[in-house]
């Protein structure tokens, strides 16, 4: 599921290029990291140096790589992407730390998956800009000193937690992303459909934004798939209805959850009485990896407390059993 998730973030960077803000001003929410962001940015611009090093983690869709690609625009440098598990050996990080010029940002996705002869090789190209590699094998073998421009490297990972103290220490720029509120959904939802050339009405936005679990990916995608009933069933705007109608389809429900959120319910409350239940039990039952359900599923369900963390494992809350429509159990 994460490889598909790999994939369709692939496709989603090609065709919805046009979907990304480009300018600090057109990212919609996440306020604090914006100001903060935007001063660091006016004083590195100020200094001609290049900007401190960022870290940016939170869940998937929540606008990592979008950021990422303003901060190279409000630089005005150029940006190289790639992911912790593309760069396989330390020969694919010099040829891309190669490629930089002076104050451009390399933006690594999934950093927390880098191998570790990747990552150790990297403290000394982040800490004083240099490498050294050794060229050669047996006694021909020799090091060089590789020196390597000023540049800003932008990490982005769905768990800080992972990644080892050595690569968290040397990002001078730390930030949490957290998931949208309604009312920045309902912003980024007016955003796309004007992008799409498709009228929304406020209850179609709304009622999206209800639905996209915090995220401005889900928002888009859902918001592509309503767009496609829309048309077919001839309407000139997207309303409430519509978005109904259309979500009931594609089985996403009122808080949002979909087929495989509420099978993670249902497997905690039917065959474990709501907990305390593993994650791995919970990723068994459901068929799927435990690390999708951790990164992509339980956050969600978290936030909205619908499940809880205890010492021995997750619990289902009174709330998932209402909306499930599960009577609680009596004691
Ligand atoms: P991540 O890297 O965190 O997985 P992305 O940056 O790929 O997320 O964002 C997913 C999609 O959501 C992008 O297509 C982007 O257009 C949209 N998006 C993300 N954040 C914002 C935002 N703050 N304002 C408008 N659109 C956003």
């Amino acid at each position: 599921h994460l490889m598909s998730a790999q994939v369709e973030n692939e496709a989603e960077s090609a065709g919805e290029t046009s979907l990304r803000p480009q300018w600090l001003a057109d990212y919609i929410g996440q306020e604090q990291i914006k100001r903060k962001l935007s001063v660091y940015i006016q004083a590195a611009r100020s200094r001609e140096e290049a900007l401190d090093h960022v870290l940016l983690y939170g869940p998937p869709g929540l606008g990592k790589t979008t950021l990422a690609m303003v901060i190279a625009h409000e630089m005005n440098v150029g940006i190289k992407t790639t992911s912790g598990p593309a760069i396989e050996k330390p020969g694919d990080l010099v040829a891309m730390l190669n490629e930089l010029h002076p104050g451009d940002v390399l933006f690594i996705d999934e950093i927390h998956r880098l191998p570790k002869t990747v990552e150790e090789m990297l403290y000394s190209a982040m800490e004083d800009y240099f490498i050294d590699i050794v060229v050669g094998e047996g006694p021909a073998a020799h090091p060089i000193h590789f020196p390597l421009p000023p540049f800003t490297l932008i990490g982005a990972t769905t768990r800080a937690g992972v990644l080892s103290a050595p690569l968290r220490d040397r990002f001078g720029i730390i930030e949490h992303m957290a998931y949208y509120s309604q009312s920045e959904l309902e912003k980024i939802i007016f955003r796309s459909a004007k992008i799409f050339t498709m009228p929304i009405e406020p209850t179609g936005a709304r009622e999206l934004a209800m639905r996209s679990r915090g995220t401005p990916r889900i928002a888009n995608r859902l918001l592509k798939r309503v767009r496609d009933f829309a048309q077919v069933a001839g309407c000139d705007a997207i309303d409430a209805a519509t978005v109904n109608k259309a979500l009931k389809l594609l089985q996403v429900d009122e808080r949002g959850l979909d087929e495989i959120d509420r099978r993670i319910l249902h497997t905690m409350i039917d065959y474990y009485h709501g907990g305390p239940v593993g994650l791995k039990t919970i990723a068994a039952n459901v068929g799927e990896e435990m690390g999708t359900i951790e990164e992509m599923y339980e956050p969600y369900l978290l936030q909205i407390g619908f499940i809880a963390r205890t010492p021995r494992g997750r619990v289902a809350t009174p709330a998932a059993y209402r909306h499930l429509g599960v009577a609680l159990p009596s004691d």
